[in-house]
């Protein structure tokens, strides 16, 4: 389905109204939405005049969408949430976890509650691809007494989730009927399977992917992970604006190139021989050009942990690539390099 909704990006330029001149000038020299964002919060008037110059390319975008069928039914666009449903959503919160703060709604990333996390674990399922919620029918439950189920009891009991892509030994998905109702992960979804080989153009590029020309990095929009950005030269303003901006419009994904087409598409460049299993490259610690913090080279991880047995390893070897708390736990090793030979004593 994510194709279908490509389709109604395709040969379209966007571009949101003007707001009042006064304001234009004001707003020129913000390089990036989120200056933009900030300015608005502390002045009213941009706020309003900006949501009403960014509703043109919305009410473009939602048209478009809302013309694309799939499988013979028309795609529903919604509304994004408005600040009414945001406080109705904050009273839901309430009836689970009265502690919650109103601006934890907002931001959900500070949002830390136990209760909440129960109450999600044991009425939603949440996917790569997917996010399923569904009601439950206890007594001691808040939200699910105050907003019973429609569904008769009857058919409540008998709809499960539904259930993730599983291979049978021969390489084939088994069928709904047999993985419908049985506990499944998202394990053998198709992107998981992908090998990651060098692409041409990586072998074009190849004197451009190494650790003197690394320059900057970029989050991958899917996995998290930092991607290394090369070029043979460093950044102008301008090119780190670029890159800013392609970073908040949420376009870069591994594997894919860093800006298909224009002016920048050979001059700053990413590994494309990737996919969001694949860890985090060896020039991004190299600290040739640019040092970067150190993180967990398998998952990305901005907190590596360490261990007697790590701190062993480093007075072992030249390079120890950092490890997060919880991909150590799951098993994954510590990679080293460059094995230090035992000095000759005389
Ligand atoms: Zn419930
Ligand atoms: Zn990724
Ligand atoms: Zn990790």
């Amino acid at each position: 389905c994510m194709s279908t909704l490509n389709i109604a990006l395709q040969n379209v330029a966007l571009q949101r109204g003007r707001m009042i001149p006064g304001l234009e000038m004001q707003t020129k020299s913000f390089t990036s939405l989120s200056k933009l964002r900030n300015a608005a919060t502390k002045n009213a008037c941009l706020k309003k005049e900006y949501k009403e110059a960014m509703s043109v390319p919305i009410e473009i975008l939602k048209e478009r969408f809302s013309r694309l069928k799939w499988k013979g039914e028309s795609v529903v666009v919604h509304d994004a949430a408005q600040e009414d449903m945001m406080v109705d959503l904050y009273n839901i919160f309430l009836l689970i976890d009265d502690e919650v703060k109103p601006e934890h709604v907002s931001n959900l990333r500070m949002l830390k509650s136990e209760k909440i996390d129960a109450f999600l674990a044991k009425h939603a399922q949440s996917r790569h691809y997917s996010y399923q919620i569904k009601k439950c029918t206890e007594a001691d439950c808040a939200y699910c007494t105050l907003n019973p189920p429609r569904l008769s009891q009857e058919m409540l009991k008998d709809l499960n989730f539904i259930p993730d892509p599983v291979l049978k030994e021969d390489g084939v998905f088994k069928s709904f009927e047999e993985t419908y109702g049985t506990p499944t992960t998202d394990k053998d979804r198709p992107s998981l399977q992908e090998k990651v080989t060098t692409t041409e153009r990586d072998k074009q590029l190849k004197n451009l992917l190494v650790a003197t020309k690394v320059r900057d990095f970029v989050v991958c929009c899917e996995c998290g992970k930092r991607r290394v950005v090369y070029s043979s030269r460093k950044l102008s303003a301008a090119e780190e604006r670029a890159l800013i901006r392609l970073q908040e419009e949420l376009l870069y994904i591994c594997g894919s190139p860093l800006f298909p087409g224009g002016e920048f598409q050979d001059k700053i460049v990413v590994r494309e021989g990737i996919n969001c299993q694949a860890p985090i490259e060896t020039t991004y610690y190299a600290g040739k050009t640019q040092l970067f913090d150190g993180i967990c080279f398998h998952c990305g991880d901005i907190e590596p942990t360490t261990s007697p047995e790590i701190e062993s390893l480093k007075r072992k070897h030249g390079i120890v690539r950092p490890i997060c708390k919880t991909c150590l736990q799951m098993g994954h090793p510590v990679v080293t390099r460059n094995c230090l030979k035992k000095q000759k004593t005389k």
